[in-house]
C-alpha cells in the first residue's frame, strides 16, 4: 500500500504545498504546520514518502498547535508533554477530480426537475379540485319522465380458425399449422468485469494510503425461447343481434336469433352474452337528459311522472343514480 504526504498551506508566510510529515513547521518562516488544514494533493502531485511506519494518528500540542507524531512524547516545538492532548482531525477525502465535474450538473437538473415536479403537483391539485367540484357540486332540480326506451341485445358467436402466438412451451393442445421462431423472451444480467476507482486514506499523521475499491459491473444479455405462431378453432365475436322500443308496454323481447349452423364445426354459431339497456327521458325546465336506470325504477316511474333529478352545477349532466 503506497503512502504519500498530505501538503499543508502556510498560513503566516503564504507558502504553498507544504508537506504534513516532513515540514512540521514552515520551512521558510518556521511557523508551526496546522494540521486542519491538510489536505490531499492535486492529480500528479503526490510525494511518496518512502520507508513510512505508521506509529498512529498525530497528537496536537494545546500550547502552541503543533502536530507531533504519536511516538513523540513531547512536543517537538515547545516541549509540552504529550499526556492530554487531542488526536489531530482526519481530512475527508474530496472527490475524485473525475467526479466534480459529473456532480456539478446534477444539483442544476435536480433542482429544475423539482422545478418541474412541484409544478406539476400544483397543476395536479387545481385540475383535482376542480373536478371534484364539477362531480359534486349538483342541484336538485324537477323533470317531467317524457318516454320509455328499451334495447335488448344477444352477442352471437362463430367458431372459427383463429391465428395467435405464444411461447411454445405454453401452446395450446389443439393448436394447428404451427411456425416456429427464436425470439427474446427476457433479459439477465451478467458479470462483465470490474469497475475500480483509487480511494485515498488521511492516516493522521501527514501522509494518507490510497487503496482501490471495485465494485462488479453487469451488462444484459437476451434470453432467447421458442415462440410459435399457429391457428386454433375458437369461438369469437362475430354479430350482435338487437331489438329495440319504446314504452312499457308491450314489455322489451329479446331479438329473434338465426344461427347459422348449430354445433361446434368451423363456421357453426351460438349464442353468447345478452345485455338489456332501459333509458328514461327527463325534461327538465332548461333541457332534458337520457338516463339509464334499472328495471324496477324503469317500471315504476311511468309516462308523464314528475321526478327530481341532481343536476351537476358545472357540466349540466344529470346524476341518473339520484333519480327519485
Ligand atoms: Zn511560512
Ligand atoms: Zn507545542
Amino acid at each position: 500500500m503506497p503512502t504519500y504526504e498530505m501538503l499543508w498551506d502556510c498560513s503566516s508566510c503564504g507558502t504553498k504545498k507544504l508537506l504534513g510529515k516532513s515540514h512540521r513547521r514552515c520551512p521558510h518562516c518556521g511557523a508551526p504546520q496546522d494540521p486542519t488544514t491538510r489536505y490531499f494533493p492535486p492529480a500528479g502531485e503526490e510525494v511518496a514518502v518512502e520507508g513510512h511506519v505508521y506509529v498512529g494518528v498525530d497528537w496536537r500540542c494545546a500550547g502552541c498547535e503543533t502536530p507531533n507524531s504519536r511516538a513523540a512524547d513531547f512536543c517537538v516545538n515547545c516541549g509540552n508533554p504529550r499526556e492530554g492532548n487531542a488526536a489531530v482531525t482526519r481530512v475527508d477525502d474530496a472527490p475524485t477530480p473525475r467526479a466534480p465535474a459529473a456532480r456539478a450538473g446534477a444539483p442544476a437538473s435536480s433542482g429544475r426537475w423539482k422545478g418541474w415536479l412541484l409544478f406539476g403537483g400544483v397543476l395536479g391539485g387545481v385540475v383535482l379540485v376542480a373536478l371534484l367540484i364539477a362531480t359534486f357540486w349538483t342541484r336538485d332540480t324537477a323533470v317531467t319522465i317524457a318516454a320509455h326506451r328499451w334495447t335488448r341485445s344477444i352477442d352471437i358467436e362463430e367458431m372459427a380458425a383463429r391465428s395467435d402466438s405464444a411461447w411454445c412451451s405454453s401452446m395450446p393442445g389443439d393448436a394447428y399449422s404451427v411456425r416456429r421462431s427464436r425470439e427474446v423472451r427476457s433479459h439477465r444480467d451478467v458479470p462483465d468485469g470490474q469497475e475500480c476507482h483509487t480511494v485515498r486514506n488521511d492516516n493522521g499523521d501527514g501522509t494518507f494510503s490510497t487503496s482501490q475499491e471495485c465494485s462488479t459491473r453487469y451488462r444484459s444479455e437476451p434470453v432467447y425461447d421458442d415462440k410459435c405462431y399457429f391457428t386454433v378453432n375458437r369461438w369469437g365475436h362475430a354479430r350482435t343481434a338487437t331489438a329495440e322500443g319504446t314504452g312499457v308496454a308491450p314489455p322489451p323481447t329479446w331479438p329473434a336469433v338465426r344461427l347459422t349452423r348449430t354445433g361446434s364445426c368451423l363456421g357453426c354459431e351460438r349464442e353468447g352474452a345478452r345485455r338489456e339497456l332501459l333509458t328514461l327521458k327527463l325534461d327538465g325546465p332548461k333541457r332534458d337528459w337520457d338516463c339509464e336506470v334499472d328495471a324496477a325504477r324503469w317500471q315504476r316511474l311511468s309516462d308523464g311522472a314528475s321526478a327530481r333529478v341532481k343536476v351537476r352545477v358545472v357540466t349540466g349532466g344529470a346524476v341518473c343514480s339520484s333519480l327519485r
